[in-house]
């Protein structure tokens, strides 16, 4: 049974920052998350940051790849993405996959990387999401990035060194959009970028055999048909949803 056709409910946003930034446990996190609006904000003029968090090495169901060669194949992989996308700086943390915690190492990291890049608008696996499994990496990247946005990339006694010995500046990111939300409170219409969005995400081709095994149905279609199903009841075919949290000014 088809269901009834949903009513518009979530505000529609579509203004455009200077500056945003991703941060994503593994390499094709970013594209499946945020690759629509990326695109389209790229597009418009937008300047964006990649954090990859992990090497990707453990992220094969392919035993004869050691995890040296895959994370070199990852990094490969997600540099053609991102050049792809005309991502401007793409840092690379370099975390084995499935390691990532909340320790003050990786928290400065993420303080740095957007203290450096200044972004308006940062993006983020949504640590909160609790009606599906969802992998530790994550969770951890979510948490940690939240933190970092607020407070501590803002208060300069935090990582003080990063401003005494680095040349580094506190910086107030603005908004925090989180994908994979149970309770997504924003949509845009990415009608216009998602085909972009899937070129992105094709680059990262060991990933892809396991995309298509289950259901035979390519990455590109299943991504449309979540993405139309989104912007049912909306005036566009493709929307992204995400949950925000604004600062104060
Ligand atoms: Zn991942």
């Amino acid at each position: 049974m088809r269901a009834m056709p949903r009513e518009p409910r979530l505000p529609v946003v579509s203004d455009v920052p200077e500056r945003a930034m991703v941060v994503f446990a593994h390499p094709d996190d970013a594209e499946i998350g945020s690759g629509g609006v990326i695109a389209k904000w790229i597009a418009a003029g937008c300047e964006v940051t990649y954090v990859l968090c992990t090497n990707g090495d453990a992220g094969t169901t392919e035993r004869s790849l050691t995890p040296a060669a895959l994370a070199a194949r990852r990094a490969e992989e997600q540099r053609a993405a991102a050049d792809f996308m005309r991502v401007k700086h793409v840092v690379m943390l370099g975390y084995p996959d499935g390691f990532l915690d909340d320790t003050r190492e990786f928290l400065g990291d993420v303080v740095r990387a957007i203290r450096q890049y200044r972004p308006h608008t940062v993006f983020v696996h949504d640590p909160y999401r609790i009606r599906n499994f969802q992998h530790r990496d994550h969770r951890k990247a979510g948490l940690t990035t939240t933190d970092a946005v607020y407070p501590f990339a803002r208060d300069h006694l935090h990582f003080p060194e990063h401003i005494t010995q680095e040349g580094l500046a506190p910086h107030k990111v603005r908004e925090l959009w989180y994908w994979g939300a149970d309770e997504p409170d924003l949509i845009v219409d990415v009608t216009d970028s998602i085909d972009r969005q899937i070129a992105a995400l094709v680059r990262h081709e060991s990933q892809m055999p396991g995309f298509n095994v289950a259901t035979g149905e390519t990455i590109g279609a299943r991504l449309k048909r979540g993405a139309a199903a989104l912007a049912e009841g909306y005036d566009f075919q493709y929307g992204a949803v995400f949950r925000r949290l604004i600062a104060r000014r």
